[in-house]
């Protein structure tokens, strides 16, 4: 028996001579886990107690009463420690988690190099010691969050250095959305984050222009769509395509946009948001899960604008009505008039 607990841990010895107190470690699944065995004076194993290090402890959660089973039915230690790695093989491998523990100078790395960075950077660790929360902040003063999933092997302080980098190469980006945003009102997205790179400007009542910037080339002339009633838009839309070629991409999006379309934006200090956002003339409410009313009848004493989902249902439910494919063509709730609506890409 000796030999063959020796031969299959090596690292597990006999501490005394009466050979009732082992110490040492059992490897499973190239890991190794610190063990005590302690046998009673007959050398039962029936009467045997475990002592295992935390780790081993954590893995063997769920699996107590295994244990303690085969504690109690196998015939001598080596068949007990065999039985026990199986155990242990199987724990790790159904919690990928516990097999990755690092060891100890794994933390004293970590907090070594959070000296470095500077702890008023850390924003939040997870109890792994594995999700970290950075702050950081861009030339302009903005406010970031860098959320590190420690595997790779650059140092945090290298990690804060590319988040950096990379928010460098944003900050014309931001600092044209920041113009727009803060110049016009918007009506699309609601509330928009950081990696939002469309916005739909409010130009006058139904009238909005969709831009959508490229984050690496921000000055340059962005995707532009116009929407709104017929009436409104064609006007704009002829000043767009005549004037495009005035785009300078040295000045500021807001300004070309403002040159290009021959238009003042209504602004926060101009205007009140509620002059843009009209409601749905069916439903009465402006958001309709993300979508505005932007189906607008055509005639201009009119303007009454509508949800798609919302003048699609209604147009839909009414014999009056003829649809042609996707457009449905039937007659304005409000003032009669014709009015024809697509169907949006989700009802189809
Ligand atoms: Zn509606
Ligand atoms: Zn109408």
């Amino acid at each position: 028996m000796e030999s063959a607990l020796v031969k299959d841990n090596p690292l597990l010895f006999p501490l005394n001579k009466q050979k009732t107190l082992y110490d040492g470690f059992i490897t499973v699944l190239d890991r190794d886990f610190r063990l005590r065995v302690l046998l009673p004076p007959d050398g039962q194993l029936k009467g045997a107690r475990l002592h295992c290090c935390w780790e081993l402890r954590r893995v063997l959660q769920g699996y107590e009463h295994i244990v303690k089973q085969r504690l109690q039915q196998s015939a001598d230690l080596v068949t007990f420690i065999l039985e026990l790695k199986t155990v242990l093989e199987v724990g790790l491998k159904s919690r990928p988690e516990c097999r990755s523990i690092p060891p100890p100078r794994y933390y004293s790395q970590l907090i070594s190099e959070m000296e470095t960075l500077g702890w008023g950077r850390l924003l939040f660790i997870d109890t792994e010691f594995r999700t970290l929360r950075l702050k950081a902040e861009d030339s302009s003063g903005r406010q970031h969050v860098l959320t590190v999933k420690l595997k790779s092997r650059s140092t945090l302080d290298q990690l804060h250095s590319q988040f950096l980098l990379v928010l460098e190469s944003l900050t014309e980006f931001w600092d044209v959305l920041d113009e727009i945003d803060s110049k016009t009102w918007i009506l699309e997205p609601e509330k928009p984050s950081r990696s939002d790179t469309m916005r739909r400007i409010a130009i006058g009542t139904n009238v909005s222009i969709k831009v959508e910037l490229d984050p690496r080339h921000p000055k340059m002339l962005p995707e532009c769509c116009l929407l709104g009633a017929e009436h409104a838009v064609t006007p704009l839309r002829k000043q767009l395509n005549a004037n495009m070629h005035l785009w300078n991409p040295d000045s500021g999006v807001l300004l070309n946009l403002r040159d290009v379309l021959e238009i003042e934006f209504p602004s926060p200090a101009t205007h009140e948001k509620s002059s843009f956002s009209v409601e749905c003339g069916i439903c009465y409410s402006y958001r309709l899960e993300a979508a505005i009313p932007d189906q607008v009848c055509n005639d201009p004493r009119c303007g009454q604008p509508f949800h798609q989902a919302c003048l699609y249902e209604w147009l839909r439910a009414l014999p009056s009505s003829r649809q042609s494919f996707n457009v449905v063509f039937g007659e304005c709730p409000y003032c009669s008039k014709p009015i024809t609506v697509k169907m949006s890409a989700q009802q189809s």
